[in-house]
C-alpha cells in the first residue's frame, strides 16, 4: 500500500513550495490509492518556532489538502511529533553504534572550529577522523571514562570511502554519488537527547511504512546518506522510492525563490497571512489577499509538473486523476505569480454569479449598502469578467448602488458638449414614457428618438453614462438603466442636468 508523508519543521510560516510538495504527495497518494501522513519533525529545538505547527494545519485544512494520518488526524503509526519519539530513537542509536556503524564523537565545537580554520573545506570523514577525538581513536578505556564524566558527545555515522551509493530518483532516474564526497554526518547529539533531522527521518519513514518519498530537490544532496543509512539498518528491501521536486525560482527564472522576492514583487509567498513572533513582521498569504484556494492549488499543481496536454483548468479530483509523478519536471519551475492571478480570475469566472455575490455581499453591505442578495448577484453578472479578486468589484461597482456625487473632470471635459443638457432633458421624457424598462424595452425606443433627431448616438450615450456612472467606465449602458430602474435613472439624469 503506497504511504507518503509531509515532514515540515515548524520553524516558521509554511512557504508556497511547502505547500506544492504537500500537493505532489497528496495527489500522488491519492491517484495510487494511498495513504497521506502528517509528520512534524521538530528535533532542532533551536529552530522551533511557537503557532507554526498551528499555522501548518490551518493552511491545509484552507486548502482542502486532507491529511489520513499525523499530527492532529491520529493513525497507527504515532505518536508524529518527533519530539515525542526520543526513546525510539535512542534504541536506534544503539543499534548502530553496537553494530560499528557509527561511532563517538568528543569533539568540543571548539576543536571543530580551530580543524576548520586550519584544514580549508575541512570535512569529518575517514580521511580526517583519525585526528579527532572520536571512540575510534581513543581507547576503549579513555572512551568508557569519558562517558562515565559525563562528557558531551554526538555520535557520528561512520562512512565507508570507496563506495558508489545509488539513489534511485522516480523523476531524475538513478543518480550515482561516490561515498568519498559524504561526511560522517552528526545522528544524535547527547546535548539535546535528541537525534538529527537524518536520522529521525529515516527511523520514522521506516517505522510509519512509508513507501514514497516526495519532497523538495534541496534534499537530493542528502539522498545518498538516507540510501545508506537504510542499508546500515538492513532496511534496503522496504527502503522508500524517491522523488526530488524541481525548485521553485524567481519569477526572473534565475535562483530559488525567496520570501523577499514576494516582498519586492508584491505577491504572497505563503498560504495564510504570517505574524511573525520573533520580529513581529506580517508577511502576506494567498487567502487574506484574496484568493481562492481552488486558485491556489490549481496553479502549484502547475509549477513542475504538467498533463502533457493544454489543459490547465482542474480541479482537485481532476489533478489527481491526470498526476503523473515522472512526467514532473528536471528543471526548475519560474514562479509566474501573474498566473495565479489569472487562476484566481479564471475560478471567478467558474464560479456561479451567487456564489461571487455572497462573497462581496459583506463588501457591499460595509459601505453602507442594503441591497438583496439576487440585486448584488445582478452586478456580479455584469461585472465579474472584470476582476481578479472579489476585492476588486467595489471600486468598479459602486456606481451599482450609489449615485455618483461628483462627476470625473477629464470625462467632463472630454464628453459633457454644451448640448449635452438639453439632450439628457429630452431622454428624460422619452425614457419616462417607456413602461417597459427593461434592456430589451429601452433600447428600441431611445434609437429611435436618437435617428428621429439626427443626433449622434456616440455624444448620447457619453453623456448618459456620465450622468448615470460618473465617469466613462462600466457595462452596457441599458444594463445599468435597467439594473437603477426608471425612477433612478431619472433622479440621476436630472441632477446632471441642474
Ligand atoms: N523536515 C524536512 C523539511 O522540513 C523534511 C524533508 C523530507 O521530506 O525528508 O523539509
Amino acid at each position: 500500500k503506497v504511504r507518503v508523508r509531509f515532514a515540515p519543521s515548524p520553524t516558521g510560516a509554511l512557504h508556497i513550495g511547502g505547500v506544492r510538495t504537500a500537493l505532489y504527495n497528496y495527489l500522488f497518494a491519492r491517484r495510487n490509492g494511498g495513504e497521506f501522513i502528517f509528520r512534524i519533525e521538530d528535533t532542532d529545538s533551536h529552530r522551533f518556532v511557537p503557532g507554526a505547527e498551528e499555522y501548518i494545519i490551518e493552511s491545509f485544512r484552507w486548502l482542502g489538502i486532507k491529511f489520513d494520518e499525523g499530527v492532529g488526524f491520529g493513525g497507527n503509526h504515532g505518536p508524529y511529533r518527533q519530539s515525542e519519539r526520543r526513546e525510539i530513537y535512542k534504541d536506534y542509536v544503539k543499534q548502530l553504534l553496537d553494530a560499528g556503524k557509527a561511532y563517538l564523537a568528543f569533539d568540543t565545537p571548539e576543536e571543530l572550529e580551530a580543524k576548520r580554520t586550519e584544514i580549508k573545506n575541512f570535512q569529518y570523514d575517514a580521511h580526517t577522523r583519525s585526528q579527532m577525538r572520536n571512540s575510534l581513536t581513543l581507547s576503549p578505556a579513555e572512551t568508557q571514562q569519558l562517558m562515565a564524566g559525563g562528557a558531551q558527545y554526538t555520535v557520528r555515522f561512520k562512512i565507508e570511502p570507496g563506495k558508489e551509493v545509488r539513489v534511485n530518483d522516480m523523476i531524475r532516474g538513478e543518480v550515482v554519488v561516490k561515498s568519498d564526497i559524504l561526511d560522517d554526518k552528526v545522528l544524535y547529539k547527547s546535548a539535546d537527547e535528541l537525534p538529527t533531522y537524518h536520522l529521525a527521518n529515516i527511523v520514522d519513514d521506516h517505522l510509519m511504512q512509508i513507501t514514497h518519498v516526495i519532497r523538495g530537490e534541496e534534499w537530493l544532496p542528502s539522498a545518498p546518506l538516507h540510501v545508506l543509512l537504510y542499508q546500515a539498518f538492513g532496511w534496503e528491501e522496504t527502503m522508500p522510492r524517491f522523488a526530488h521536486l524541481p525548485l521553485l525560482l524567481k519569477p526572473e527564472g534565475k535562483g530559488k525563490l525567496s520570501k523577499r522576492d514576494g516582498d519586492r514583487l508584491g505577491f504572497p509567498v505563503f498560504p495564510l497571512e504570517w505574524h511573525d513572533p520573533k520580529t513581529g513582521e506580517v508577511a502576506s498569504g494567498y487567502r487574506e489577499s484574496g484568493y481562492f484556494p481552488e486558485a491556489v492549488i490549481n496553479f502549484l499543481a502547475l509549477l513542475g509538473w504538467n498533463p502533457g496536454t493544454e489543459q490547465e483548468l482542474f480541479t482537485l479530483e481532476e489533478l489527481v486523476d491526470a498526476f503523473d509523478i515522472s512526467k514532473c519536471s528536471l528543471h526548475g519551475a519560474k514562479f509566474d505569480y501573474k498566473k495565479g492571478i489569472w487562476f484566481n480570475h479564471e475560478y471567478i469566472l467558474k464560479k456561479s454569479d451567487e456564489e461571487i455575490a455572497t462573497l462581496f455581499a459583506p463588501i457591499v453591505a460595509n459601505n453602507g449598502v442594503d441591497e438583496p442578495l439576487e440585486r448584488i448577484t445582478q452586478v456580479v453578472h455584469m461585472m465579474k469578467d472584470r476582476v481578479n479578486f472579489v476585492k476588486e468589484l467595489w471600486p468598479l461597482c459602486s456606481f451599482f448602488f450609489i449615485a455618483p456625487s461628483e462627476y470625473d473632470e477629464k470625462t467632463v471635459k472630454k464628453r459633457w458638449k454644451d448640448y449635452s443638457a438639453r439632450q439628457m432633458s429630452e431622454l428624460a421624457t422619452v425614457l419616462e414614457g417607456i413602461e417597459d424598462f427593461t434592456v430589451a424595452g429601452q433600447e428600441p425606443v431611445v434609437m429611435k428618438w436618437v435617428e428621429d433627431k439626427g443626433y449622434k448616438l456616440g455624444d448620447i450615450m457619453n453623456a448618459f453614462r456620465l450622468t448615470l456612472v460618473g465617469e466613462g467606465k462600466g457595462p452596457g449602458m441599458f444594463d445599468i438603466s435597467a439594473f437603477l430602474g426608471k425612477e433612478e435613472t431619472l433622479k440621476r439624469l436630472q441632477k446632471a442636468i441642474d
